[in-house]
């Protein structure tokens, strides 16, 4: 483990608990979707939804949306109070389990997976996604591992590789016949992560623009968590 680092798992009976750390968690949050260049989800069109990356609008001055809404000035993409409600709606479910890295008393990562049906994600995915992965499914549950983000700053120390170890040796020890699910970017560090702990692409997911990638393991008993 990293000099001052701590992992720490959370659910939101925690985080009502530490309104502090949720507040940072939200921030964090809202951070990396803005700024972390595979995202680029800075500022949003209300209307067709598009987003607008750091470097169009700091730099080339861009305020408002060309795709057929010129008139419509564009607003900041992820706000921390509506992050708040989110993350404490998602972390209040059952079958969640979450971790966040702390660096002096500082929340710089975050991680989460959550039990889901085959039904729901259906539901969630659509059939195309989930005929693919079905025929490999040996029960009717899924761990679908939702998020990993790690501080811009504080990358390259290995807390990525440290939380997705910690949420992984659960859902093996929880779920070990069960399959799992994520999505990334093929160019992100958190890729390699996944490759290295076991998961590997079976399909491009198209619904949140290119270069993203569908990752699976047939069993959470497949991870390789001894690292
Ligand atoms: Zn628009």
């Amino acid at each position: 483990m990293n000099e001052g680092t701590l992992m720490s798992r959370f659910d939101a009976k925690v985080l009502r608990s530490k309104p502090q750390v949720l507040h940072q968690l939200a921030e964090l949050y809202c951070d990396i979707f803005s700024m972390d260049p595979n995202f680029g989800e800075y500022r949003q069109c209300p209307v067709c939804k598009g987003y607008f990356n750091h470097q169009q609008v700091e730099v080339e001055g861009v305020r408002f949306c060309e795709n057929n809404h010129p008139k419509t000035e564009i607003v900041p993409a992820w706000e921390v109070e509506k992050v708040k409600v989110e993350i404490l709606d998602q972390s209040s479910e059952q079958g969640f389990f979450g971790v966040l890295a702390f660096l002096n008393q500082k929340v710089v990562g975050f991680a989460w997976a959550r039990v889901i049906l085959f039904p729901e994600v259906r539901k969630h995915w659509g059939d195309k996604i989930i005929d693919k992965v079905q025929p490999y499914a040996k029960t009717l549950n899924l761990v679908y591992f939702d998020e990993l983000a790690v501080d811009l700053k504080k990358r390259n120390k290995g807390l990525g590789k440290e939380m997705v170890v910690f949420v992984c040796r659960w859902a093996k020890q929880e779920h070990p016949d069960d399959m799992t699910l994520l999505r990334t970017h093929k160019d992100s560090p958190a890729k390699h992560i996944y490759e290295s702990i076991g998961y590997i692409i079976f399909a491009d997911d198209t619904e949140y623009g290119g270069g993203r990638v569908m990752m699976k393991a047939d069993r959470c008993r497949d991870l390789n968590v001894t690292v």
